[in-house]
């Protein structure tokens, strides 16, 4: 008998030039995926990221409207880290974030913006496997994204972004999809992991609300640890997983 092996992960499409993040809080890519990203800009390409909202329910001693405009500024830090300098916010409110035609019109708005053959975003499904609750605004941001992906290149869902002068955009080829428990694809790590690390580090009000650790230390030891998990299923090298869903 042969021992049961867990499936390789493959390499992330090449193929591209510019890719859209759209996730629904500041720290969701930096959690997620920023170590790829940042090799992405590194070989060139263009990254831009969209939060659907401040993050600003995310520090329970914090209220809202002194958490928001803290947020924005660590996320925008956190972005530039890794080579990413457009960081937009949509302003859906952190925590309530309905899914619907509302939020698909604004992330399919984006899309027509930057025109990506890549998106990226995060786990949309209900757990983040086994018991592992997802939050609500994660999947209606992730669903909202996986959809949007469409809607943006037809002109007769949301005519009304036409009418604001934003063209159809049907060139996004692929939805990548971070923090899934069934990936399918993953992006080599080791390059980008030390930004990765200083780039979660931005969202310091954040992490110091969170954990008692020393920031670097909680950081540093979540993302090593998660991106060499992700290796055990991609040769070796640590590595970020997607699931990929293809257009
Ligand atoms: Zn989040």
């Amino acid at each position: 008998m042969t021992e049961p092996t867990t499936p390789q992960l493959t390499p992330m499409p090449e193929d591209w030039r510019r890719a859209l993040a759209v996730v629904a809080h500041p720290d969701d890519l930096e959690y997620g995926c920023s170590a790829a990203i940042a090799a992405w800009t590194d070989a060139g390409r263009e990254v831009a990221y969209v939060l659907a909202t401040r993050g600003e329910a995310g520090i329970d001693t914090l209220a809202p409207a002194e958490c928001a405009p803290l947020r924005e500024r660590e996320q925008r830090a956190s972005a530039a880290v890794v080579g990413v300098s457009t960081v937009e916010f949509l302003d859906h409110r952190d925590g309530v974030i309905e899914y619907g035609p509302a939020l698909r019109r604004d992330i399919a708005a984006a899309i027509r913006r930057h025109r990506p053959e890549l998106v990226i975003t995060l786990n949309h499904r209900d757990t983040w496997g086994g018991v592992a609750w997802n939050t609500p605004d994660h999947v209606a941001v992730g669903r909202a994204v996986l959809d949007a992906a469409g809607d943006a290149g037809n002109r007769w869902i949301f005519p009304e972004l036409t009418e604001r002068g934003l063209q159809p955009w049907d060139g996004v080829r692929w939805v990548a999809v971070a923090g899934s428990a069934t990936p399918t694809h993953a992006a080599d790590a080791s390059a980008g992991l030390e930004r990765a690390v200083a780039s979660l580090l931005e969202h310091r009000a954040y992490i110091e609300a969170l954990t008692d650790e020393e920031p670097e230390t909680y950081v540093r030891g979540f993302l090593t640890e998660v991106a060499r998990s992700v290796g055990e299923r991609f040769g070796g090298t640590p590595a970020v997983a997607f699931e990929l869903f293809a257009r």
